[in-house]
């Protein structure tokens, strides 16, 4: 009889490595918060290039299996946009699995960052989906490795990230049609959050017609009011003949139902993980639709934790750098008949393997 004895920790990691998004993550750590009945995921992807620098997202999971592969495909985006925005962080991401409404206190917060610290440094958090600035000031009470917060110069990434975005628009209009002009397009937004809003302002202010959609009847008559914008039911938000479709909510959003009915030639948002699988992305290929990968267009709010010691300025300019980084993508898949999604892939792992060699 094999008497062999495996410890929690390598049963474990056995189990995550036949996991489909597990992509040789360096380490996994589970945490349970008793007092808070919380559980908590950090995903360490990649820290060849430095310390994993990635959100952590606070968020109601329908099951703990779906927030496992969240976490672990966020980290993987992690390793590639960290990589390709230049800087000298690796991927990692957090979920603390709870109900930002119901759960959230400064209690979970403070047991979040316990664990942060724990790993005392190998991940760095920063803010995502269900945290705000003034909830990475909790965490930065307990631990020194948080970016982000209203104190630091920066501040709030998601301005930046918006920045990224629009800039990354005008390129694939660039690109695409050769002509960046903003005024007199449609462009419809599915997500008024941080970076959705922000990105319907600028769109707003150079003249673009936004066609809207949010779950939150709010934000959406807020929108109607600030920017004259027509409101459509989420669903139907990627089937809008717009010139440009930007998903500024959740992942997943390209999938075997939607990708044929995308109607706008051009894809570019904010949402993190926007393909359901990346075969999808040689579908919007075969379609003639130009994806803006979403790990290089919303680089901006991580170039700004990364670089929070420089001034406003500074970070604006390397954020505006996202466009010649997409114009690469664009020009190499163009060339070389392939996906969008694929290439930057590719130049990601080139730039790790040139670290790691
Ligand atoms: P947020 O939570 O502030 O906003 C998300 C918005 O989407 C909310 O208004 C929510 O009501 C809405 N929403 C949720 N499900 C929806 C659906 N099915 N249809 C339409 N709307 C829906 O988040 P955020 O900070 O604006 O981030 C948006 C996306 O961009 C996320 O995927 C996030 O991971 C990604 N992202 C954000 C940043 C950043 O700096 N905040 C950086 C990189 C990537």
């Amino acid at each position: 009889m094999n008497t062999h004895a495996m410890t929690m920790e390598d049963f474990r990691q056995e189990f995550l490595a036949d996991h489909p998004d597990f992509d040789n993550h360096e380490q996994v750590v589970f945490r349970r918060l008793p007092e808070f009945g919380v559980d908590v995921i950090i995903a360490i992807h990649n820290t060849v290039l430095g310390p994993a620098l990635g959100g952590a997202r606070l968020w109601k999971y329908p099951t703990k299996a779906a927030a496992l592969t969240d976490v672990l495909r966020l980290s993987s985006g992690m390793t590639c946009k960290n990589a390709l925005a230049g800087l000298e962080f690796g991927g990692g991401k957090a979920v603390v699995i709870a109900d930002p409404q119901r759960d959230k206190s400064p209690a979970l917060l403070r047991a979040f960052a316990r664990t942060v610290n724990d790993l005392e440094g190998r991940y760095i958090s920063g803010e995502d989906v269900g945290l705000t600035p003034p909830d990475m000031d909790i965490l930065a009470e307990v631990t020194p490795y948080v970016r982000g917060g209203t104190k630091g110069p920066a501040g709030d990434p998601s301005p930046f990230t918006a920045l990224g975005v629009f800039e990354g628009m005008k390129e694939a209009r660039r690109f695409k049609f050769d002509d960046e002009r903003i005024a007199g397009l449609t462009v419809s937004i599915q997500g008024l959050g941080n970076v959705g809003w922000r990105v319907a302002e600028m769109l707003h202010e150079a003249g673009a017609k936004l066609v809207v959609s949010d779950i939150r009847g709010d934000r959406v008559k807020e929108a109607e009011t600030a920017f004259g914008a027509t409101a459509v039911d989420p669903e139907k938000s990627h089937r809008v003949e717009a010139d440009i479709y930007a998903p500024c909510a959740l992942g997943a959003i390209i999938n075997d139902e939607t990708v044929d009915e995308i109607a706008a030639p051009i894809v570019a948002g904010s949402a993190n993980n926007q393909l359901a699988a990346s075969y999808h992305g040689q579908l919007l290929a075969e379609r003639d639709i130009l994806f803006a990968p979403d790990y290089v267009l919303n680089a901006g709010g991580v170039i700004c934790l990364a670089r929070q010691d420089e001034t406003g300025p500074e970070i604006e300019s390397r954020v505006r750098s996202i466009a010649r980084t997409l114009r690469k993508i664009f020009e190499t898949a163009a060339r070389e008949n392939l996906p969008t999604s694929m290439v930057a892939g590719q130049m990601a792992r080139s730039r790790l393997k040139h670290r790691a060699g």
